[in-house]
């Protein structure tokens, strides 16, 4: 999960998308009730669908909660806080957030949508909202959202996306440091692996293959700068160079799975100056 800041989309909203989206959230609020609510919402639809491809460039074309890069599959706009139910409670959904831009997230489907996957596993956020234990929950456009503590990570959350750690096995880790500072940590990481599909086979193969990746290339510089440092040799030095170079890529947040990438030159910098180089550096 990389961070995605919501301040970059609002300025790349569409010129009067703003205007249009709050004259139907006033629509909503006149309604006479749900079934009109739910019919206003169906009707503008595509309002949220029109600035999908400015959620996808902000978040480089990646699914915002499991960086899976959108390449065929048709990804969608998540309300991350769903419209119409929040399901398991009796919660009506919060439909005064339909046309909110700050409760849209570019899902793809696996983490949007309630799926299988290859390996047995189950997920998909579909309309799950969880809170933490003892959170109170807005129940309506009177109360606001500040008041709730949601138990899914957030990537428009900064310090949510510093939660997930990532280690060779390609699984969903608790992030130590965060669970330092807030110890509900691990279960929002639990939780979010579950409702995110995080657990799915082919994400944890692919994580799997980065992360070796990022210690192959720093093995590589590694053993470059070694043989420099002993024959002064211009191109082992060359190769060193181009190796820091191909690990600050692979950190980069528009490279595939970075935060994968970025947790694999963390955990390895006790061991190998290159990836010290890289974490505490650059
Ligand atoms: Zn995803």
């Amino acid at each position: 999960m990389i961070f995605i800041d919501r301040q970059e989309v609002i300025a790349l909203l569409p010129e009067g998308w703003k205007a249009k989206a709050k004259t139907v959230t006033d629509a909503l609020h006149a309604a006479s009730g749900s079934a009109e609510r739910k019919e206003i919402i169906a009707d503008n639809e595509e309002l949220w669908r029109s600035i999908k491809s400015v959620l996808a460039g902000v978040g480089y074309h990646k699914c915002w909660y499991c960086e899976t890069a959108e390449i065929r599959s048709d990804n969608a706009v998540d309300h991350f806080r769903p419209k119409g139910k929040v399901s398991g409670t009796g919660h009506g959904g919060y439909w005064w957030l339909a046309f909110d831009v700050k409760n849209y997230r570019f899902a793809c489907t696996f983490c949007n949508s309630r799926r299988h996957g290859d390996g047995g596993t189950t997920g998909g956020k579909a309309d799950h909202f969880p809170l933490v234990a003892g959170s109170q929950r807005a129940d309506s456009p009177l109360v606001s959202i500040s008041v709730e503590i949601p138990m899914l990570l957030d990537p428009c959350d900064y310090f949510d996306t510093t939660a997930v750690w990532f280690d060779e096995t390609g699984q969903v880790k608790v992030n130590p440091e965060a669970e330092a500072i807030e110890e509900n940590v691990p279960d929002r990481v639990s939780r979010s692996r579950d409702l995110y599909h995080l657990d799915h086979v082919r994400l944890i193969e692919a994580r799997k293959r980065i992360f070796l990746d990022v210690l192959e290339m720093c093995d590589q510089a590694d053993g470059a700068l070694l043989l420099y440092k002993s024959t002064q040799d211009a191109t082992a030095r060359t190769v060193f160079h181009d190796s820091i170079n191909a690990l600050k890529r692979m950190r980069r947040e528009d490279a595939p799975y970075s935060a994968v990438a970025k947790c694999a030159v963390r955990g390895y910098r006790s061991s190998s100056p290159s990836a010290k180089i890289i974490a505490e550096v650059s």
